[in-house]
């Protein structure tokens, strides 16, 4: 498609009628202050789908992630995340805000990745993925550690489930991090620069894990700047410009022949 805009209303091609989008973004606008920085954004994700999200430092990739995850309230526009609106209910007519406990319980059901793993330090690996599970009262003590150790086994770390943050690298610790986001076995999982902190030789052991969960068919939202694991993993890549989707579509469409001059200007610095 050479729309830069999914239109509301308009069906998504290949989509499945009968399944809610895993993510919808309508209309959304967001200020801080007078600093208007995300501009109107549609975006439409698909169960199972993975988008990559590129743009300038600046452009709104992290404050769209957090909307999704509603650690940010729009000004304007909605977020629904597997068909379930974001941060509000029907009310009436309108739309009413949910309680802070209900926004948590939807929080939990959205895997969030930060840029700096962001894990327990006095928890052990193992601690830190049995933790959400037990705290949201999903599984039991017994079950949630069955269930961290499985996760840990499933990004290589099967043998460091004692360990503390501090005793691991940078990559386990980002390895770990995943393996805690899947632990709430989230509808989708969205990851702001889950590498870019990484020393150079760590990197291709956390991206190895996020292409084995694309390949697993997990809905994955990633900004990132590494534009080769951008083309091998991604459905599709959204470019942001300015707090807008500038450009949106395949790999091989947005990388190799982009249709705006920002696309392009942006590619000519990274790659
Ligand atoms: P990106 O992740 O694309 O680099 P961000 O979403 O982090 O961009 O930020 C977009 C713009 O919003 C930037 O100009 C940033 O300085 C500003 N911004 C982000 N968070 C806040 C905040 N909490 N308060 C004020 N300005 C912010
Ligand atoms: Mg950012």
């Amino acid at each position: 498609m050479s729309t830069p805009l999914d239109t509301p209303g308009t069906p998504v091609p290949g989509a499945q009628s009968a399944a809610p989008a895993a993510v919808e973004v309508h209309g959304v606008h967001k200020w801080y202050g007078a600093h208007h920085v995300l501009d109107g954004i549609d975006l439409t994700i698909r169960p199972g789908e993975v988008t990559v999200i590129l743009g300038p430092s600046g452009s709104g990739k992290s404050t769209l992630l957090r909307v999704i995850n509603h650690l940010e309230k729009p000004e304007a526009g909605h977020v629904s995340v597997g068909g379930e609106p974001i941060g509000v209910r029907r009310h009436g007519k309108g739309l009413k805000e949910l309680s802070e406990r209900a926004i948590l319980a939807q929080r939990s059901r959205i895997g969030f990745v930060f840029q700096n793993f962001n894990l327990f330090p006095h928890l052990t690996a193992l601690d830190n993925v049995a933790a959400a599970p037990v705290a949201t009262g999903r599984l039991s003590r017994g079950a949630a550690r069955e269930l961290a150790r499985e996760l840990l086994d499933r990004v290589g770390l099967g043998d460091r489930a004692g360990a503390y943050p501090r005793q691991l690298s940078g990559g386990q610790q980002q390895r770990v991090a995943i393996a805690r986001a899947l632990a709430l076995r989230p509808g989708v999982i969205l990851f702001d620069e889950p590498t870019s902190a990484l020393d150079p030789e760590l990197v291709g052991e956390v991206l190895s894990v996020i292409k084995d969960l694309a390949a697993g068919g997990t809905t994955l939202v990633i900004v990132t700047h590494e534009i080769g694991f951008a083309r091998e993993v991604a459905d599709r890549i959204v470019f942001l410009d300015g707090g807008r989707v500038v450009e949106q579509g395949p790999p091989a469409q947005v990388l190799d022949n982009p249709s705006h001059p920002r696309t392009r200007d942006f590619l000519s610095k990274v790659l």
